[in-house]
């Protein structure tokens, strides 16, 4: 496999970082996950955009311009011979000293990786995902904002731990009012009365991609949309319940702390955003 390494690609066996890259050292740097359909890069500018806020708000300065980074996930895919997959793009703060000081580390490094995805069993999407609430919250906004994708997921690990040592794939994560942020790695959506709701950025999500896309297609759909708080009592008895991510899609939830949501089955309006998701990500996208 070849991976993109600042300004070139190089044999996986050369794609190294140093021990001393704070990315490694303390988590310091920003990521993104970006998924390849039938030889488009999905929302890559929307990736890239999300990318250059969250550097921004760690003040790491990208010393490249979103088109290199653009051609650069572009080339990735090709050399790897891609038509579908998944595109972890990493930028750490690169090489410093031992302190926390951001000061000696001069320059950023840039690593993309595009490999085939993992995909969720297909019976996920048929029969619905049955999760759990942990008790892991999800780190307060004002600690570290979860807008910023950064390299940071140990609070999202521990509530991984938590729910696979129960058995379970997902975890719907609390923030500490208690009203629920997000999953580890997807975004949380609930339809009630014919409304979809989402939590907001500052209850601790995650403004996601597909989170976006999921909101367009409401429109699309004209289904009424809104950001609200939700506790653990209006997941439980949500009509309909669907989790968003670039690797997930759209999934269906049908049961939460042992509850059914709705009939216990996939519901008829998360299979519609499902079906017009799948023909989003087939015609839309940056070619190859
Ligand atoms: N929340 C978290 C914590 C995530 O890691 C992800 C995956 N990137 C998401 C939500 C979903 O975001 P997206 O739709 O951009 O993949």
């Amino acid at each position: 496999m070849k991976i993109f390494m600042n300004d070139k690609l190089v044999d996986q066996a050369e794609a190294k970082v140093s021990v001393f890259d704070h990315g490694l050292l303390y988590g310091d740097g920003i990521f993104e996950g970006i998924r390849l359909y039938d030889s488009c890069v999905f929302k890559l500018e929307e990736h890239l955009e999300r990318l250059e806020y969250s550097a921004k708000a760690i003040m790491l300065e990208l010393p490249w311009s979103r088109q290199e980074i653009s051609d650069a996930v572009c080339e990735t895919c090709r050399a790897n011979g891609l038509k579908d997959g998944y595109i972890r793009l990493v930028v750490t703060r690169g090489e410093g000293s031992l302190g926390l000081s951001i000061k000696n580390c001069d320059k950023p490094q840039l690593i993309i990786i595009a490999d085939k995805i993992q995909l969720y069993p297909q019976e996920f999407y048929e029969k619905g995902l049955e999760i759990i609430t942990v008790p892991t919250r999800r780190i307060n906004p004002a600690a570290l904002p979860p807008t910023v994708k950064s390299l940071n997921y140990l609070n999202n690990i521990l509530a991984k731990i938590e729910a696979q040592h129960l058995g379970y794939h997902e975890a719907i994560m609390l923030n500490d009012q208690g009203h629920v942020a997000e999953c580890t790695g997807d975004n949380v959506f609930v339809i009630h009365k014919g409304e979809l709701i989402t939590p907001s950025a500052s209850a601790g999500a995650l403004k996601g991609i597909t989170r976006d896309t999921a909101l367009g297609i409401s429109e699309d759909l004209g289904v009424p949309w809104r950001e609200a708080n939700l506790t653990r009592y209006d997941i439980w008895v949500a009509e309909e319940l669907f989790l968003t991510g670039t690797a997930a899609e759209i999934i269906p939830i049908v049961k939460v702390d042992a509850r059914p949501i709705g009939d216990g089955k996939p519901g008829p309006i998360t299979a519609k955003f499902l079906e017009r998701f799948r023909e989003l990500v087939s015609r839309e996208g940056t070619m190859l």
